[in-house]
């Protein structure tokens, strides 16, 4: 493999604190060096890249992600997924569990991770179930999981109700230095709830999923992470109470964190009621001038923005920002959960959880976070990279000398419209198409090989 030099970017790698204009030498798959003397160290044949302008940083790491394989292949497989990732500039997913059949035994691990390796072109980690089938019942064989390589363990798209069961996970979990990742929500509140319980739900005559629903659960693992050890994460955090309870907890050194999704701070439940009481309410706060821009439109009750979970209140959305800014929340991901069209394009009491957001959330964090000044450049890239591989014991997220060359490039003023037919998922349930977003990747290289890039001639055969 050849040498890549990328020349004139600023390189953000916040592992190391670095935050400089300087280069890159990529060598045999590995960082070979970084700064003045890259140029220098670079071998006459090397490939030169100009990357003036653009941000250079560690490999963008989304540690929630639904793949869909094994058995939903008609939403996405390893390979769409892959490339969707690729494109949205991220170079390591995390797979999540609820697959047909469930990711709980150590052989369907092992046939992920072999696909994976054949058809992805990203790096793929597998997260384990906790309970068999995600049923919530019995534990799943941990060590057999742990043994076969997942990173963590997760019942996500469900969650474990029975607390005495959800310990035992912890202690073995503890015990195999896994981290246990959680979807909160207490069903006895939640029931079927399709939208927040809230102004919205009342008006739209949808039943609500109460914020207590995520906050009781949150409560309960802060309990059981301190009871016993183990890493706890809170994943895809909605709710004021959910940040503060973390926030009290983290004071007190409990081993607990929490992750957001770019759609629980960029909308609000307003968007549920359609574009024209979104935009003319939520939306304001949103883009300081709207007349300026080329806003879309949707219709009430539009199944793109029904996610688990769901869209809360302006004040919820608030909270989510100032956990990201003050450190509370330290990881950033996209919960990407394809669906078909078929099965969203239904009423939307029966269409099922979730969106794409493998290439859009690159762009919305920029806008919510780097634009708007709440956050610097370094600090996303941290929630994206180091933080991320630290909670998971990766690797991965870091630029520095002799580390896999995983790296990002990335325009962050590039303006651009996300659209239907560039999307390289198999499926197409996202809420942000038609919007003019902040923010884009300029080419993904993982392990040394540039597997997508706005110029194609870059890109590894
Ligand atoms: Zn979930």
């Amino acid at each position: 493999m050849a040498a890549l030099l990328l020349t004139g970017g600023r390189v953000v790698d916040p592992a190391n604190r670095l935050d400089a204009t300087t280069d890159l030498l990529i060598s045999d798959g590995k960082i070979a060096a970084v700064g003045a003397e890259a140029a220098k160290k670079a071998p006459a044949a090397a490939k030169k890249m100009t990357v003036n302008g653009m941000v250079v940083c560690p490999g963008l790491i989304d540690l929630h992600v639904h793949l869909r394989e094994p058995g939903q292949t008609s939403k996405e497989t390893l390979a769409t997924g892959t490339a969707a990732a690729a494109r949205g500039g991220f170079t390591s997913v995390v797979c999540m569990p609820n697959t047909s059949p469930a990711i709980d035994t150590a052989g369907t691990v092992a046939l992920i991770r072999e696909r994976a390796a054949q058809q992805g072109v990203v790096n793929v980690f597998v997260a384990g179930a906790i309970s068999k089938g995600i049923a919530g019942e019995e534990l799943a064989p941990l060590g057999g999981l742990k043994r076969a390589g997942v990173v963590a363990i997760t019942d996500d798209g469900h969650c474990v109700q029975n607390n005495e069961l959800m310990r035992r996970a912890c202690e073995y979990a503890k015990m195999f230095n896994l981290p246990v990742m959680d979807h909160c929500q207490d069903y006895s509140l939640v029931t079927d709830g399709v939208m927040h319980e809230g102004y919205w739900s009342t008006v739209l005559g949808l039943r609500g999923w109460p914020s207590a629903g995520e906050e009781v659960i949150v409560a309960r693992n802060i309990l059981l992470a301190e009871l016993t050890g183990a890493k706890v994460h809170c994943q895809h955090l909605s709710a004021a109470g959910s940040v503060a309870l973390l926030r009290e907890a983290k004071k007190r050194g409990v081993p607990i964190s929490g992750e957001a999704c770019p759609h629980h701070f960029t909308l609000t439940d307003a968007a549920v009621a359609g574009s024209d009481k979104f935009w003319t309410t939520d939306g304001k706060i949103l883009n300081p001038q709207p007349s300026t821009l080329n806003l879309p439109a949707w219709p009430s009750y539009d199944t793109n923005f029904k996610m688990n979970p769901p869209l809360r209140s302006a004040r919820d959305r608030e909270a989510i920002l100032e956990g990201l800014a003050d450190g509370t929340i330290e990881i950033l991901c996209s919960d990407h959960a394809p669906h078909c069209d078929y099965e969203k394009e239904v009423e939307f009491d029966y269409a099922p959880f979730g969106i794409t957001g493998l290439e859009t959330e690159l762009a919305l964090s920029l806008m919510q976070l780097v634009h708007t000044k709440r956050l610097s450049l370094a600090d996303v890239i941290a929630k994206y990279t180091v933080n991320p591989a630290r909670l998971l014991n990766l690797n991965q997220g870091t630029l520095s000398v002799g580390a896999d060359a995983d790296v990002t490039v990335f325009d962050p003023d590039a303006e651009w419209v996300f659209e239907k037919g560039a999307t390289a998922s198999k499926s197409t349930n996202s809420p942000f198409y038609g919007w003019k977003l902040k923010g884009r990747a300029v080419a993904t290289i993982v392990g040394g090989k540039v597997v997508w890039s706005e110029k194609s001639d870059l890109v590894a055969a």
